[in-house]
């Protein structure tokens, strides 16, 4: 009983282990993998992300908003996250820095379909600064296409 007592008073007086989240935010690790951000203007369409996705859940967007069929270079991928197992071989095989990483993990949603990313909801993001990005000159190519897409 003394052992037990003496657990409860020693932890009445630690620092609590928890936040209050939403009120009160941690940092995530540098090397966090979140959702993905696309640089619509940047991708040529190579379909090398779709082609390497180990849970197949890139499905290359190949319609206009018509139904017509699209030449290949403008195809752009789609991402359904609620099969994504956020490893980021997408952004590592991207021969055109199109796909980047970022440090976003919020994305409630009420339903599966709401997982479903098109092209152009990859190229919205709230925050920029969680974009990660590999050099100087990807950081103002994605400031201005951000800019471009708001
Ligand atoms: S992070 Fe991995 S699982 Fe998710 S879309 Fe990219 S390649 Fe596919
Ligand atoms: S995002 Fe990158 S890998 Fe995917 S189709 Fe575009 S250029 Fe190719």
């Amino acid at each position: 009983m003394f052992k037990g007592l003496w657990l409860v008073i020693k932890n009445m007086f630690r620092k609590p282990v928890t936040i209050q989240y939403p009120q009160e935010r941690l940092q995530v690790a540098e090397k966090f993998r979140g959702r993905q951000f696309l640089r619509l203007d940047k991708c040529i369409g190579c379909h090398m992300c779709s082609e390497v996705c180990p849970e197949k859940c890139i499905k290359m967007v190949e319609k206009d908003e018509k139904g017509n069929d699209l030449p290949r270079n403008q195809h752009r991928p789609s991402v359904d996250y609620s099969a994504c197992m956020f490893c980021n071989l997408c952004v590592d095989v991207c021969p055109a820095d199109a796909i980047l990483g970022t440090k976003e993990f919020k994305m409630p949603e009420e339903s599966r379909n709401g997982l479903r990313y098109s092209p152009q909801r990859l190229n919205t993001i709230d925050d920029l600064s969680k974009v990660k990005v590999t050099d100087k000159r990807s950081a103002v190519a994605v400031k201005s296409a951000a800019a471009k897409a708001y």
